[in-house]
């Protein structure tokens, strides 16, 4: 079977199976080998990985990642794309495809069953729809994972990448880096897919803490916090926090925690670094 990421290629296969398009699945199919060869390199795979990859398509990143790890694991939520992964991969001894809902799969229990509980990596090129649920689900899960390589919208990569004062940075950039150091190893123009997406791609690795950078007593606190802040963003932190549904303080005990992690009365959330929002979070706790 020949390399599948090129046009010719992959019209070919896609031909032979008579395979139809499913956006609903977010099915972008690269079709780059400048893009493929970024991919796998951004992530470091050696021959001593195992790799999990989400959403293998065609088995066109599949390829490059069976060549350079010790072993795959493809999980594809689409049945019809099966058999075409039994054919392009055929060559390759080293590949499991499960044909699964990635957020149905017990990641933690795959990559503790299949790696004898070393960390893993992740490497992918995302279904855009689901790019949020997969991301944390590994890291609230506590899949271990050494790294994340994947293909993603280029909003999004930027968002994780985002820090305080930045028009990007929310919630998803303190989620990310509360677990891992995001770094954006390239970008990606639409006519490296086929079809073409309609917005422009990024590929960003995340590489996990191995320590966490900060200490909190209560995660989930945190988040919450951080939730709430980012849900009112034009307001004050104080308003924010005090107004937030899913919080129990009062505008008073809101202000006495502010004063006390040392911040100013009439800061706004999106001024906060991870360290901030974890001191308050410890205050208020
Ligand atoms: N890796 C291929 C490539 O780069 O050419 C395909 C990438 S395409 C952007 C995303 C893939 O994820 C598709 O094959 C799609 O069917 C699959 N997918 C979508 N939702 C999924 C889910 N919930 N679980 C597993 N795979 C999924």
């Amino acid at each position: 079977m020949a390399y599948l990421g090129n046009p010719k290629e992959t019209i070919a296969v896609l031909q032979k199976y008579g395979f139809n398009f499913q956006k609903k699945f977010g099915q972008n199919f690269l079709i780059d080998t400048h893009v493929l060869n970024k991919i796998v390199d951004a992530a470091g795979v050696t021959k001593e990985d195992l790799v999990l990859e989400i959403g293998p398509g065609i088995g066109t990143l599949t390829q490059y990642l069976c060549e350079s790890a010790r072993k795959v694991i493809a999980v594809e939520i689409d049945r019809n794309l099966i058999p075409i992964l039994q054919d392009t991969l055929s060559e390759y001894d080293n590949v499991t495809v499960i044909n699964e809902d990635v957020l149905k799969v017990d990641l933690k229990k795959l990559a503790e069953e299949e790696n004898g509980g070393r960390p893993i990596k992740v490497v992918a090129n995302l279904p855009y729809y689901i790019t949020t649920p997969i991301i944390m689900g590994l890291f609230e899960q506590h899949v271990p994972v050494e790294s994340i390589t994947v293909m993603v919208q280029k909003e999004v990569a930027v968002r994780m990448q985002a820090g305080p004062g930045s028009k990007d940075y929310g919630a998803l950039s303190l989620a990310v880096q509360f677990y891992a150091e995001p770094y954006i190893a390239a970008n990606v123009p639409q006519n490296c897919f086929m079809p073409r997406p309609d917005v422009s791609s990024a590929v960003i690795r995340l590489t996990t803490h191995k320590n966490p950078p900060i200490q909190v007593k209560n995660e989930k606190l945190l988040f919450d916090l951080i939730r709430a802040s980012f849900n009112q963003r034009r307001k004050t932190l104080l308003n924010g926090l005090s107004n937030a549904q899913n919080l129990p303080f009062s505008k008073e005990q809101v202000a006495e925690a502010i004063e006390k992690a040392g911040l100013s009365a009439n800061v706004r959330g999106e001024a906060l670094t991870l360290m901030e929002f974890a001191r308050l979070a410890d205050v208020l706790s």
